[in-house]
């Protein structure tokens, strides 16, 4: 359903467009959603830049009833927006008009665009990159829920950066309020971020519903994203991949777990429970050791006894470094033709080389997927490596790697 709102469709004649359109210009398109265009806009008094999401509610192109949902659907998400504005971890609602046509939505500018994009750029990110904005985005989950809302769509997709890289969550168009211990049926989100009791009581009338734990299973898979390059939940088969969601089946596979931490590891698994009373609340998560390591901001006094025991680790890490460094084997021509994964270096240059390439394929189609570029089975490898040489691999063979 998603059309270009091109600037001669918006031309207004209705009082809200008209009051948009006074005060801002709108410029490049610079996002898009299922039912709505994002462009660049400039305040026409000021200069200043912001984001316009427009919402295009017109007859011809809906029915009655799904005209009156996204009427509703959008007075919801501008209301929620209202309520959370001003969070230094949630986008701001700058303002808001409606025509019989359009709705604008006029944001602050994030002009390093979506999470999903830098992550596609980087291909994996770091354990104190990763912490830095989990620990944002916890805490602007955590800050939703103590106002009683759930957000129901987190993903990377919706996690927009400004230029100094700082997140804010965005687009609260599946968000509702939510009283204490009330349970929600309605099956909403996006496939790969659905948590278990979302599906099941989805396949389950008797199923009791779910609630706020929905948003810290999709923390879960966003964290194991950033840190694996790779979701935890991917089958090319969408209902395969469900499965897996419901029965809480992930790994962290080799290699690319190899150098994470085991408290990143404990807390993306506590995060990943099947079970939503078992799961870490943000609170909890907030709390826990991964987070209380490198605490950031905070400035520490001079204190003797931990300085010496940072004096003895780093004495004991340069030990290890330099006796791991001379039992290195060299890489030969043989460990690099049979199994080229293995070795670090050139995994991150093959995983890097394939999202050089494919960066922008992984995110066309409800099927295709990024976790497809990390299959690194020897006819990946040998595709890969063959379009590094300025073949495109015939896009089947990538969908469709051996078992
Ligand atoms: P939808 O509900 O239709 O998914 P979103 O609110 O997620 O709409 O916006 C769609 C896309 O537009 C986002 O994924 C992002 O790429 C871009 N976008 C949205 N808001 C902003 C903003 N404030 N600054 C920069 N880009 C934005
Ligand atoms: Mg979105």
């Amino acid at each position: 359903m998603t059309r270009d709102v091109g600037l001669e469709d918006e031309l207004p004649d209705w009082a809200g467009a008209k009051e948009f359109y006074q005060k801002y210009d709108p410029k490049d398109v610079i996002g898009r959603g299922v039912s709505s265009v994002v462009r660049r806009c400039i305040h026409k008094q000021t200069g200043q830049e912001y984001a316009v999401k427009i919402i295009e509610v017109t007859p011809e192109r809906m029915t009655p009833q799904q005209l009156e949902e996204v009427r509703l659907s959008t007075g919801k998400e501008i209301e929620i927006l209202r309520q959370v504005s001003g969070h230094p971890y949630i986008i701001t609602l700058i303002d808001s008009y409606e025509s019989s046509a359009f709705m604008f939505l006029v944001f602050d500018l994030m002009r390093r665009g979506e999470l999903f994009d830098y992550l596609t750029e980087k291909v994996t990110l770091s354990e104190k990159e990763t912490r830095c904005i989990m620990r944002a985005l916890l805490d602007a989950v955590s800050y939703l829920h103590a106002n009683n809302i759930i957000h129901r769509d987190l993903k990377p997709e919706n996690i927009l950066m400004d230029d100094q890289l700082n997140i804010k969550l965005s687009d609260f168009g599946f968000s509702c309020h939510l009283k204490p211990g009330e349970k929600l049926r309605e099956l909403c989100g996006t496939p790969g971020y659905l948590a278990p009791e979302i599906l099941k009581c989805s396949m389950d009338e008797t199923h009791p519903g779910y609630g706020k734990e929905v948003d810290l299973w999709a923390c879960g898979v966003i964290f194991f994203t950033l840190l694996a390059g790779s979701p935890p939940f991917w089958h090319r088969k969408q209902m395969l991949m469900l499965r897996m969601i419901t029965e809480g089946r992930y790994q962290f596979g080799s290699p690319e777990w190899d150098d994470r931490s085991d408290t990143v590891k404990d807390l993306i698994s506590r995060l990943l429970q099947v079970d939503p009373e078992e799961r870490l609340t943000a609170q909890q998560a907030l709390q826990h050791p991964f987070f209380q390591q490198y605490g950031g901001r905070k400035r520490r006094l001079f204190n003797p006894h931990h300085a010496f025991r940072v004096l003895a680790w780093t004495v004991r890490a340069s030990i290890r470094i330099v006796s791991n460094y001379r039992r290195v084997r060299p890489v030969t021509k043989e460990m690099l033709m049979c199994d080229p994964y293995a070795l670090k270096g050139v995994r991150k240059l093959i995983d890097a080389c394939a999202f050089r390439i494919y960066g922008h394929w992984v995110k066309k189609g409800e099927q295709q997927n990024r976790a497809a570029l990390f299959e690194n089975v020897p006819k990946a490898i040998q595709l890969v490596l063959l379009s590094t040489e300025g073949e495109e691999a015939p896009a089947s063979a990538v969908d469709d790697p051996p078992n």
